[in-house]
């Protein structure tokens, strides 16, 4: 398209747009005509495919038809949601001149157009294109490579609220902390686009990664970049950052700007977070225990859903976060935890604060739009709205003596600006008008001027009402009627048939003069009433230049205080969600876990909080609740593991979900569905639940499991807790026996950690035996006549028996096949007895002596090791032994 032969050819305004085309290859180009976006050739072709609009043709093209589409301007936001949706991005073009300064240049000058505005999933500010429970992270990745091990950090930036962060990752978690934040897009170099090492990260994140020029992210520049953004001279005050951080944080920043052009959204100054603070949740489990969206990808039947009692839309925004990245500090976590005790123990003060935050509107998000001249009066309507509101929060709380999450948050409210409050009260109307330019938002008495001109219009309407009496008088037509259409202006209109005494003799034809003549009516206009028209016209622009004057200071004012009315919208979204918390404990008769450095786990009476409310809404009975106890016999000891055996359907995957959303719930600073909980930090959660499906990437569901049990196996600490579901399944009976069996052994031996493991393999249970930190626990059953009922009750001990064949029959498996597994099973135990499994914990040495023996079969003693053997400290004199030292070393 871009070819010189094709500019030779086009119409100056197809020149024009070619060239823009060209400047913006990724993107679809919505090219600014009067009332629409127009789109153009390809990009029509596509996004008329993708909006379901109509394709048409305008002008030819080196002869060919032009296809088109375009979109109303009202409309855009609809049309953009649904592009971005669909992953595409967008280059807003507009007019950037006034139509009449082309003209003077002469008839064939086209207007000028730039792209104003890269619209890109991770860069939205717009109230329909964002949802107002979730973030909308633009995320950058830098890598540093020098020395052995490459740095890699992430920064990401959240433009429709100003949140900016970064942390340090690495390789092998970096996946994990991608997840923990959920960006709508990662910005990559794209000179590591295709690196194999980093390429599975980026093709699970699908459409979300985008490789981007890597001058973005030099990290020579970085410092100097981000300076330039927040206008100071150093970055000394930030705090301290790596380098491959503020590359990241630099490229985010290089890319806000790419996108938005000539504004800048006020972004706060980046916060650093450390890994070390947040529990570790992998990809896989993330996924699989389904906190902020199912395995389908669905919001309904999730945690979050299920947590969810905020009101306001940075409340839910920070529960959701505080879900993906709960704390490892026992500290910080109670200081949560007494901010919703304080709010159970005060019941009516939480419901005046839920009732008053309810009307609070979204200030961080009108702020954003306003800063980047995006915004309107409704915006500011939101910023006055909120400091009136929070005002009132603050009120309610300043009453009592608070927990210290809660005085910091009252605090952050207190210093809201009274006065920006104060003089948006007084300048704005009570109903506001969506666009600035349809004026009208200031109300009565903001400006002197204005009400003056405002009087002035108002009184030339009412004497133009006068008039149309008057009129009909002097021409004695009763049907005379005085209207206004945006062509005409004001006008006199009667039908065709009466309009004789207007149109007979020089007098009247003087006095009316005839505009129109429609099918059956005429339309006239006299001098009087073009003059009280021109009156009204130039009152009207008169006081819209006297309102958008007033827009522009009181946009002023507001961004003068935006780092005040953020921190105070944060506090807000604290109390939001210490209220939410506290309603939700209630409603559900949730507990305050006890959270400390311990290696406790002692949930008694658990439940699955998104299954019992389930049960509860399906009125399917009531959730069976159940402890669970992977506390250290001792103190100082490792934690503990249980080995859970039941057949299918009895409830051993609810039993291991739930107690990790509980260690989730209660890290988050959250109370807990049990009658009561003691949890010792954890580290990291990793769970292997489910057989999750990842054909489309080519992988069997058995190396699926494999690769998430390796990850597990290699990363569990013995702070960990650990919940894994079926391992070995997906293969051979004694292929995944031997490897769920080699599994257990490692978690007990080398991780320790705390951990739930659940099996259909029996054999397993004999491994309590020699493993004295494993038990076994089993899900109870009920016979009744050959039929099993399931207790969903865990219990001491092993199940005697899978239960399959009655599970096959209860699924409706014909009887002649149920009979007959029947027999062969009788026939398998009868052969398994001769030679049984569980022999094997007589046979087999314990799992370490069993590798430290494979290691010295391997190795042998090294010549070290035999050197060292042969001396003896006992005979040798000081400098003989400095002597064996040295030819100790150099044998290394
Ligand atoms: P398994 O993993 O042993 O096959 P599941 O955990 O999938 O069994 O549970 C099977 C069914 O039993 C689920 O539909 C669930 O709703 C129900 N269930 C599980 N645990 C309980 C419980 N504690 N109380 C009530 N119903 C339960």
């Amino acid at each position: 398209l871009a070819t010189a032969e094709s500019r030779a050819s086009a119409t100056p305004m197809m020149e024009q747009y070619i060239e823009i085309k060209a400047n913006n290859p990724d993107s679809l180009l919505f090219y600014r005509m009067g009332d629409f976006y127009e789109l153009f050739f390809e990009d029509a072709v596509e996004a008329s495919r993708a909006l379901g609009i109509t394709l048409t043709r305008r002008g030819q093209h080196m002869g060919q038809d032009i296809p088109m589409c375009g979109v109303p301007i009202h409309a855009a936001d609809d049309y953009l949601q649904k592009l971005i949706s669909l992953g595409f991005r967008v280059a807003v073009c507009e007019q950037v001149e006034d139509p009449a300064e082309a003209k003077k240049r002469g008839s064939k000058s086209v207007v000028k157009r730039d792209v104003v505005r890269l619209v890109t999933p991770g860069t939205l500010t717009e109230e329909k294109l964002l949802s107002p429970s979730e973030p909308n992270y633009l995320m950058a990745l830098a890598r540093i490579r020098g020395g052995a091990d490459p740095q890699l950090a992430l920064a990401w930036i959240d433009i429709s609220t100003g949140v900016f962060r970064l942390a340090e990752t690495d390789q092998s978690r970096l996946l994990a902390d991608i997840l923990r934040i959920d960006p709508r897009e990662l910005i990559v170099p794209d000179t590591m686009f295709h690196d194999a090492e980093l390429k599975p990260v980026f093709d699970v994140l699908g459409k979300v990664a985008v490789p981007q020029p890597s001058v973005l992210f030099d990290s020579a520049s970085a410092e100097g970049r981000i300076a330039r953004y927040f206008s100071v001279g150093t970055l000394d005050g930030f705090g301290s950052f790596s380098r491959a951080e503020m590359a990241a944080a630099a490229a985010a920043v290089a890319y806000v700007e790419k996108t938005q052009i000539s504004e800048r959204p006020p972004l706060g100054i980046p916060e650093r977070e450390s890994a070390a603070s947040t529990l570790f949740i992998d990809p896989a489990t993330r996924g699989n225990l389904e906190l902020t969206r199912t395995l389908s990808g669905d919001r309904d039947g999730t945690l979050l859903k299920a947590i969810d009692r905020t009101v306001t839309g940075g409340g839910a925004r920070l529960l959701a976060e505080r879900l993906m990245s709960p704390l490892t500090d026992p500290f910080q976590i109670n200081r949560r935890l007494d901010s919703i005790s304080f709010l159970i123990d005060e019941p009516s003060l939480c419901s005046e604060l839920r009732a008053a935050l309810k009307h609070v509107p979204d200030m961080p998000r009108a702020l954003s739009r306003l800063a980047l001249d995006r915004g309107g009066p409704r915006d500011l309507g939101a910023i006055r709205r909120g400091l009136e509101v929070s005002r009132a929060v603050a009120a309610f709380l300043e009453k009592s003596m608070l927990p210290e999450e809660l005085a910091a948050a009252l605090e952050d409210i207190l210093s809201l600006p009274p006065s920006l409050e104060q003089r948006l009260a007084e300048m704005l109307a009570e109903d506001l008008p969506l666009l600035k330019r349809d004026g009208g938002f200031l109300r009565e008495g903001a400006d002197a001027e204005l009400d003056e001109v405002r009087a002035l219009r108002d009184q030339s309407r009412r004497i133009i009402a006068g008039l149309q009496l008057q009129y009909a008088e002097e021409t004695g037509i009763r049907s005379l009627k005085i209207k206004h259409n945006n062509v005409l202006g004001y006008f006199i209109e009667v039908t065709a048939g009466s309009a004789g005494p207007m149109t007979d003799g020089p007098e009247a034809k003087a006095r009316f003069i005839h505009r129109q003549t429609m099918a059956n009516a005429m339309r006239f206009t006299t001098t009087e009433l073009a003059d009280l028209e021109s009156r009204i016209a130039n009152a009207a622009d008169r006081a819209l230049a006297i309102e958008l004057a007033a827009f522009d200071r009181m946009v002023e004012a507001v961004t003068g205080e935006a780092e005040a009315i953020k921190k105070g919208a944060r506090a807000i979204a604290v109390i939001d969600v210490a209220a939410a918390l506290a309603l939700l404990a209630e409603e559900w008769s949730y507990r305050r876990p006890t959270v400390d450095a311990s290696r406790m786990f002692a949930i008694e009476g658990g439940r699955h909080p998104v299954v019992e409310q389930a049960l509860r809404r399906q009125s399917e009975g009531p959730f069976i609740a159940n402890d669970c106890d992977l506390s250290p016999s001792q103190e100082g000891e490792f934690g503990a593991l249980w080995l859970l055996t039941g057949p299918n359907m009895g409830g051993k995957s609810t039993f291991l979900r739930q107690n990790a959303l509980i260690a989730i719930l209660a890290q988050m600073g959250s109370f807990v569905p049990a009658s009561s909980a003691h949890i010792g930090v954890v580290d990291r959660l990793f769970s292997r639940v489910g057989a999750s499906d990842d054909l489309a990437r080519g992988r069997s569901t058995f190396m699926v499991e494999m690769v998430e049990t390796a990850a597990i196996l290699n990363q569990a600490t013995d702070r960990s807790l650990v919940i894994l579901d079926e391992i070995g399944r997906g293969t051979a009976t004694f292929d995944g026996l031997s490897i769920a069996w080699a599994a257990v052994e490692h978690l007990h031996e080398v991780n320790r950690c705390r951990g739930l493991f659940a099996t259909h393999f029996h054999e397993l249970t004999v491994l309590s035996e020699k493993l004295n930190r494993l038990s076994n626990a089993t899900m109870r059953v009920k016979e009744w006549d050959g039929e099993v009922v399931f207790l969903h009750e865990v219990g001491p001990g092993a199940a005697d028996r899978s239960y399959g064949i009655q599970v096959a029959r209860l699924a409706g498996l014909p009887a002649s096949v149920v009979a007959r597994a029947r027999d062969v099973l009788t026939k398998l135990e009868d052969s398994d007895r001769k030679n049984p499994a569980s022999q094997l914990i007589d046979d087999l040495p314990l799992f370490q002596v069993a590798v430290r023996r494979e290691e010295q079969r391997r190795v042998g003693p090294s010549k070290v090791e035999e050197a060292l053997k042969a001396i003896n400290p006992d005979d040798m004199t000081p400098r003989e032994a400095l002597e064996a030292l040295y030819l100790l070393r150099k044998q290394l």
